[in-house]
């Protein structure tokens, strides 16, 4: 490993690091692992995940913030794709608890707010924050990253593994992008057979076999890396700029008359 440690990454970090400041915000990205058409990695939303966060500390570092990212978590929540291999589900239920024993560890050494990263749409966390919130003093957050960022950036940005996804490895992990664009999958996907569901009347979770062909929804195939590193750099400073907000927010006045 000839990588630099960085800053404001915690898996990276000494004793010494942590102690020697206060870090007044910690980001926790949750990721999932499950396929991603047939050319991107089962990581894809852990590796984004991470990698978005360890971007965005920085950046809150260099402006003068400190910021923590702790390791992702791995899994995600893919109730409906266990029929393909090496899904790995984890129940909204054990969500809680691991986040419900995350905030407990970091209340004791002065955090105020914690954000949730979330790389994986499946990973719907907002029961989870309002369960935990009315009893933690750290203020709770979510980002769905990849919603922080102008979709008109690509053509199609796509739902999983698509446009948008493929991008943004191609821009942060090259190498485990498949090398040939004519095995990629074309993406496409099954409306629901329910007039209802189509319709937007009703929602019900997706069967992934019977929705999907290739486990991809949306053409990956116009993706680029410069669209993956524009987008990446814009969710990064937007969602640097939240960070560094509250950092310094007041958590018994966050809403008020606009001035
Ligand atoms: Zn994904």
């Amino acid at each position: 490993m000839t990588q630099a440690r960085r800053n404001g990454v915690l898996s990276d970090a000494t004793f010494d690091d942590v102690r020697r400041d206060a870090w007044p915000v910690v980001l926790l990205p949750f990721g999932a692992t499950e396929p991603h058409n047939t050319h991107l990695p089962y990581g894809t939303d852990t590796i984004l995940g991470s990698e978005v966060a360890a971007r965005v500390a920085a950046h809150c570092m260099a402006a003068g913030t400190n910021v923590m990212a702790l390791p992702a978590v791995p899994f995600g929540v893919n109730t409906t794709q266990l029929d393909l291999p090496f899904t790995i589900n984890v129940m909204p239920s054990t969500q809680l608890a691991l986040l419900r024993d995350v905030i407990r560890s970091l209340e004791p050494h002065g955090v105020r707010a914690l954000v949730l990263l979330n790389a994986h749409g499946g990973n719907e966390l907002r029961a989870l924050v309002r369960e935990l919130q009315p009893s933690t003093p750290i203020m709770l957050a979510i980002v769905n990253w990849w919603q922080a960022a102008d979709h008109a950036t690509f053509e199609q940005a796509g739902d999983h593994a698509g446009e948008l996804e493929t991008a943004a490895i191609m821009h942060v992990a090259p190498h485990l992008v498949a090398p040939d664009r004519h095995t990629w999958g074309d993406g496409r996907s099954n409306p629901s057979t329910l007039e209802g569901v189509r319709r937007g009347v009703a929602w019900m979770p997706r069967r992934w076999t019977q929705a999907t062909v290739d486990t991809g929804v949306g053409d990956p195939r116009a993706a680029t890396a410069e669209n993956g590193a524009a987008f990446v750099a814009q969710a990064v400073e937007r969602i640097t700029a939240f960070c560094c907000e509250l950092a310094v927010a007041d958590p018994s006045s966050l809403w008020a008359p606009a001035p």
